[in-house]
């Protein structure tokens, strides 16, 4: 598995086709070609309610328009679903793993686009957006290549006589539900691993990012996923999101999202309603509070850097942000300072600028959200430095608070925006149990020059993705597989080892092979 390399926007022509791409789907958008409705059996269908998506880095802009599904597009979906499940679950996995490098094709062919759309309609600056898109493509080369690694049977045992044979198949129906934050590579990992492994598929996008979501979906029937093996329903996570997981006909929900919405589909899935057939599998990738342990001999000129990175990339919308930092000793003061006087320096802008190292937060509502949190805090907390916002689009300024103390909200509360809380603790173990005295364990990262602080980190800081002396986010598909534990989530790691099998129910078959009998009529 080779990964797909990130574009090089250092080479002038790079840069000139990405914005030659950005301006061709600016006009593209301005004459209304992306929308987003249901596509039921293949088939798009407008319905009675829509919502205007907008661009975050002005309001003011138009995306696209989204036609949202209501409970009896569902009902629809899932009858189109229940026809098409078993001819899907029967196709030989070669198949179905060569769709899946056909959807990544799709994905490169249209790769620029898809990053301009990011940018558009999730906000995400440069950079991230086509990290978004590689990583969509690897999910798509990394599920087909683990497929085929799982598809064969095996045998358990070699024993005379008796022939014990191991294998996995699909449970049914598949159920995706979809953040913003990674607008094309979360809802493309878990779509494509559901379908990979057999299972007939619905994508339930996030509300914000549906129309980056709608281009994926047509690339997935594109790609030849048939028409009642997938159906694309975007809507109202509350409604029709809520009304999917209830439904008897689900087999396995696949969530990335809140803790809040999280928690709820895994209490709701565990009610078994008459007439269901399997106890749903869920799988939920949640939130983070993620902390970087600065060591006393740290050095400070990496550690700054990648806090800066971890802490501001994305404006902070992602669940591996850094949004706490533990400084050993007599790093404190000097950390914190270098810290507040970089972030002085970092861009805010809109996401179109390729200079953009902040972006708007993802709507209107988180912004005031966030506004709100930081008034709030700076009576109870020092703010050390606030930087400025321009004056449209969901803009927070990035916000830096220290001696901050560790029972507060601001310290254990996930804000999910570029709001960074520092503190001081006396020795590096002290750091530790800081850092995991939350109720989160997602990411964490450490920058220290002693091997033995180093080597204390690796038995003892107990999050799902520990990195050292390097920043915390941008995790690699099958290089570095991600998710948490504790209320980051529940189920194996995105692009690992162990994903697919979470899609798959494990069977055993034992034939006797000594005792046939003898049937000279059927020779
Ligand atoms: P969210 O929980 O608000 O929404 C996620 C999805 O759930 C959306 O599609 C939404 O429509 C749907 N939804 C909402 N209510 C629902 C309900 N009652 N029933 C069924 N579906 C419902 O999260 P978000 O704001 O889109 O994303 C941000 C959150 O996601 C953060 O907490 C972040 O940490 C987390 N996240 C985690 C990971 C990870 O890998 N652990 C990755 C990305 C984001």
């Amino acid at each position: 598995m080779k990964n797909e390399s990130p574009l090089d926007f250092t080479i002038a022509h790079n840069r000139d086709e990405f914005q030659k791409t950005i301006e061709e789907t600016n006009v593209r958008i301005s004459q209304g070609h992306y929308k987003a409705t249901p596509l039921i059996g293949g088939k798009a269908i407008t319905t009675p309610h829509s919502e205007i998506s907008i661009d975050p880095s002005d309001p003011d802009q138009q995306i696209g328009e989204v036609w949202y599904a209501n409970k009896e597009h569902c009902d629809q979906a899932l009858k189109s679903l229940r026809e098409g499940a078993e001819s899907w679950s029967e196709t030989p996995a070669a198949e179905r793993a060569d769709i899946l490098r056909k959807i990544a094709q799709g994905m490169r062919e249209r790769r620029n686009e898809l990053s301009a759309l990011i940018i558009r309609e999730a906000g995400k600056p440069w950079k991230e957006a086509d990290g978004d898109v590689i990583e969509a493509i690897d999910f798509c080369d990394y599920y087909a290549h683990e497929m085929d690694r799982l598809a064969p049977k095996h045998q358990t045992m070699d024993v005379m006589g008796e022939g014990n044979y191991y294998f996995y198949e699909p449970r049914g129906l598949g159920l995706i539900i979809a953040p913003w934050n990674f607008p094309l590579a979360i809802p493309c990992g878990m779509t494509v691993a559901s379908l990979v492994t057999g299972n007939a598929t619905i994508l339930k996008p996030a509300e914000q990012t549906s129309i980056i979501a709608a281009v994926f979906a047509q690339i997935v029937l594109e790609a030849g996923v048939p028409a009642n093996a997938f159906a694309f329903l975007p809507g109202d996570g509350e409604d029709i999101g809520a009304y999917l997981v209830d439904h008897i006909d689900i087999d396995v929900i696949c969530f990335t999202g809140s803790k809040g919405v999280g928690l709820d589909i895994i209490r709701k899935a565990s009610e078994v309603k008459p007439g269901q057939r399997n106890v749903k599998k869920v799988i939920a990738e949640m939130g983070g509070k993620n902390a970087v342990i600065v060591d006393e001999d740290a050095d400070l000129d990496e550690a700054v850097k990648g806090v800066l990175y971890s802490a501001f990339g994305h404006a902070g919308q992602k669940c591996s942000a850094c949004s706490r930092v533990i400084i050993v000793g007599d790093a404190y003061e000097p950390f914190v300072s270098r810290i507040c006087d970089a972030a002085k320096d970092i861009a805010v802008g809109p996401s179109q600028n390729p200079e953009t190292f902040v972006n708007p937060l993802i709507d209107f509502e988180s912004q005031q959200r966030v506004l709100n949190l930081v008034d709030e805090y700076k009576n109870e907390h020092n703010l050390a430095f606030r930087g400025t916002t321009p004056h449209k689009g969901y803009f927070v300024p990035p916000c830096i608070f220290t001696d901050v103390d560790t029972t507060s909200a601001l310290w254990n509360e996930e804000i999910f925006a570029p709001v960074l809380a520092c503190c001081k603790v006396s020795t590096f173990e002290e750091a530790i149990h800081v850092a995991l005295k939350s109720q989160y364990a997602l990411t964490g990262g450490v920058f220290s020059r002693s091997p033995k602080n180093i080597e204390l980190a690796w038995k003892k800081f107990r999050v799902g993705n520990l990195y050292i002396n390097r920043s915390i986010t941008g995790a690699i598909v099958c290089r570095q597989p991600f998710g948490g534990s504790r209320m980051s989530g529940v189920g194996s790691k995105a692009g690992g080892p162990d994903y697919l099998i979470q899609f798959l129910e494990p069977r055993t078959v034992t034939e006797n092979t000594m005792r046939r009998g003898f049937t000279p009529e059927l020779i």
